[in-house]
């Protein structure tokens, strides 16, 4: 598959999914609809699946207008998710597997920012859509569940084959840098990023998607299990740790 971000709203992603052949596509969180369809006419595109990774209005406020427009389409979302908003048809839960232009496409339950998140794994195309829990050098805020249970998200995320690529539901990772430099002054990794994600950002560049490898060196939510980092922080496990980072970061 292809696959290329749509910035919508002030910063959110929507992802647009072509086959190598024909003139289907996919939309993963489509905050709105109006762009998403100006984009899909400009290029020849009918839009024939939503995939929804939680149910804020900024990833389903273009649900129903997209489906106004494409009645045919299917819409994949969350079964706990999903009567948020209207017009899911295909209800998926964790370990969940459909086809999607000729590839499996993994649903991972991944509790936390809301009860119903999930993202979408793609093996073939080396993808994971995380909306709203794994941000490029960040997570999502606990809106809805524990820190026991996003930090188990976030460690199921690390999971995958670190040649992933992270395709995340907002331009966030210049600020989260920010705060993983300030978890971690002296991570080189760290500061390299931020000089990196700077000039990107300078240059109006966007800095999504990024490979799990990366994430992994540079994303202190991903790193609540590192025992040194648990140590600097007088944290003695995981949760602790992670509850730690996240309350830090929503004051940051
Ligand atoms: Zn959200
Ligand atoms: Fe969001």
């Amino acid at each position: 598959m292809h696959i290329e971000g749509l910035p919508l709203l002030s910063d959110n992603y929507a992802w647009v999914l072509t086959p190598q052949s024909g003139n289907g596509c996919a939309v993963v969180d489509p905050s709105e609809a109006g762009p998403v369809i100006e984009f899909l006419e400009s290029r020849d595109l009918r839009l024939e699946v939503i995939l929804a990774t939680h149910h804020h209005w900024d990833h389903t406020g273009g649900i129903a207008g997209l489906l106004e427009f494409f009645p045919e389409a299917k819409v994949f979302a969350s079964e706990i998710d999903a009567k948020h908003f209207a017009g899911t048809t295909d209800f998926i839960g964790d370990g969940d597997v459909f086809e999607l232009f000729a590839e499996e496409v993994h649903c991972l339950h991944v509790p936390g920012h809301t009860l119903g998140a999930v993202a979408f794994y793609c093996p073939k195309s080396k993808a994971v859509f995380t909306g709203d829990t794994l941000f490029t050098a960040g997570c999502g805020r606990l809106f809805e569940g524990t820190p026991e249970q996003l930090c188990h998200s976030l460690l199921k995320i690390r999971e995958l084959p670190e040649d992933v690529l992270v395709y995340c539901g907002h331009e966030y990772t210049q600020k989260n840098l920010n705060y993983a430099l300030h978890v971690e002054p002296e991570n080189a990794a760290v500061q390299a990023r931020l000089a990196e994600v700077d000039n990107q950002r300078a240059q109006g560049r966007p800095t999504v998607p990024a490979l799990l490898k990366t994430e992994c060196e540079t994303n202190p939510f991903l790193r609540s299990d590192d025992g040194a980092l648990q140590a600097a922080k007088g944290c003695s496990d995981a949760v602790s740790l992670f509850a730690h980072l996240r309350r830090g970061r929503d004051s940051f």
